[in-house]
């Protein structure tokens, strides 16, 4: 009769931890109090980068705000990257094998970094009674078109995860992999787990996607380069996705684009330490005290080729970029100076990895323009201001240009549009310039 007793008793409080588990489990734990979203019963996509999810400790980190904001009531459904520094080595394995690996095969070894997390982030979940279930991209049906290590989703079942959903699950995404119309799975490029997040909360209508990662927000410029940079409360998607195509990483600029595109509400949030961190918005900071610029950005992934001695007659920019487009190698920053007299120099910018391809592909085109040679430098790197504001003030561009004649730093080559102006400079100079425009534009932190 005990035994019984004691049977059913068990069983029943079986039953309590397993209904009411995450929030018996979490209260154990510390929490992070002020809730992010003020609204119960949301549908939140988080995804975590590399360096969140780097350990077991990281994961079981992770698994514990998961856990806290399923036991708010929220839907939650996750991504994450592979563990910080594993795409890298697997990258690394593949070349030592193969200069150039194929690269359906380079995305069969990549993708497998995100599984390993998705599959621990479950076991961490179960661990704290929360029922999860890892899922890979063809799991998922996150399809693709085949531009192996470039893909572009071109379409989301939702199916599986909503059932997921339905059942009070939270599924765990592989991010950063898709699979094509053949089967074959596909990778997004680098940074790619960003977009799998936004594509995922756009399919799904989430209330917000967060994307955790190793500080806490947005800031005017890498918190890494210049020690006094700020977080941004809220940035445009505008600038956002100005501030990731000239070269910030904190989010992969696909995922910007998707965001702006489906008006998902999307927040850079740190997985190390609590705060609002960054909302990207479509409203715009009309105040008078609104920053003309939002932040610097840069990249050094740059390189510049020159053709000497070009005549100087229609037509010769196409000759010179149609074959480097049919190259499918990018073209950056373009500068041809029309003297007029018989010839010129075309001087255009590319990623580094593409110089010397591009280089190639202009030795025939040299030799039928009667031009001189293909002078390369790869010792370049890219410089931009970027903010909405520029389109009601004047005088960025001078502010821009005493700054780095202030400390020396020659402009090689200038770009902008309605909200932004690069300069290509010597590599060198990259921080010097980095900082001396944070100051000029007012952007570091004063001490208190
Ligand atoms: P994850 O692995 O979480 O995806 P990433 O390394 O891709 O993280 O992106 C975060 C990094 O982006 C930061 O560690 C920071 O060095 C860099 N970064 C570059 N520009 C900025 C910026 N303006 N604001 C915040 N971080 C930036
Ligand atoms: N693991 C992939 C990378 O390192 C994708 C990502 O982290 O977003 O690029
Ligand atoms: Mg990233």
């Amino acid at each position: 009769m005990t035994d019984v007793t004691l049977h059913d008793t068990l069983c029943a409080l079986t039953l309590t931890l397993v209904l009411t588990g995450p929030r018996m489990v979490l209260n154990t734990r510390p929490l992070i109090t002020t809730p992010l979203i003020p609204y119960p019963m949301a549908l939140i996509v988080q995804k975590y980068g590399g360096t969140s999810v780097g350990s077991v400790e990281r994961i079981g980190a992770v698994a514990d705000r998961v856990a806290r904001f399923k036991s708010e009531g929220h839907d939650m459904v996750v991504v994450v990257s592979a563990m910080s520094g594993e795409t890298n080595r697997l990258m690394g394995l593949a070349k030592e094998i193969q200069k150039n690996p194929a690269p359906r095969e380079l995305d069969a070894l990549l993708s497998t970094g995100e599984k390993v997390t998705t599959a621990l982030l479950s076991m961490a979940l179960g661990e704290r009674a929360v029922r999860a279930k890892s899922f890979s991209a063809n799991q998922v049906g996150i399809l693709t078109d085949s531009a192996h290590n470039k893909a572009r989703i071109q379409d989301i079942r939702a199916e599986a995860l909503q059932a997921e959903l339905e059942v009070g699950g939270v599924p765990v995404v592989a991010g950063f992999q898709g699979v094509d119309v053949q089967g074959n799975v596909t990778t997004l490029g680098r940074g790619g787990s960003d977009t799998t997040a936004v594509a995922l909360a756009a399919a799904l209508k989430a209330d917000e996607c967060q994307i955790y990662t190793d500080v806490d927000g947005v800031y005017t410029t890498d918190p890494r380069m210049v020690d006094g940079a700020k977080r941004l409360d809220q940035i445009t998607f505008e600038e956002m996705l100005e501030m990731s195509s000239m070269g910030s990483k904190v989010l992969q600029i696909r995922s910007v684009e998707f965001a702006g595109k489906y008006k998902v509400p999307l927040r850079v949030l740190s997985s190390f330490e609590g705060g609002p961190g960054t909302l990207i918005t479509t409203e715009e900071d009309t105040s008078m005290e609104a920053p003309v610029i939002a932040g610097i950005a840069f990249n050094r992934d740059e390189a510049k080729l020159t053709v000497v001695g070009v005549p100087d007659n229609p037509g010769i920019a196409y000759r010179i970029l149609g074959p480097v487009g049919e190259a499918n190698i990018e073209v950056d920053v373009i500068l041809q100076n029309s003297r007029g007299e018989n010839s010129t120099d075309f001087t255009f910018t590319v990623a580094r990895g593409d110089m010397e391809a591009a280089a190639e592909v202009l030795t025939p085109v040299v030799t039928e323009l009667g031009a001189g040679e293909v002078l390369t430098d790869d010792h370049i790197a890219k410089v931009s201001v970027v903010g909405v504001g520029m389109r009601s003030h004047s005088g960025v561009a001078a502010t821009m240009f005493k700054a780095l004649a202030d400390v020396g730093v020659n402009i090689q080559m200038i770009s902008t549009s309605e909200i932004k102006i690069s300069v290509i400079i010597e590599e060198k100079f990259l921080e010097l310039a980095v900082r001396s425009l944070h100051s000029a534009f007012g952007l570091d932190t004063v001490e208190d």
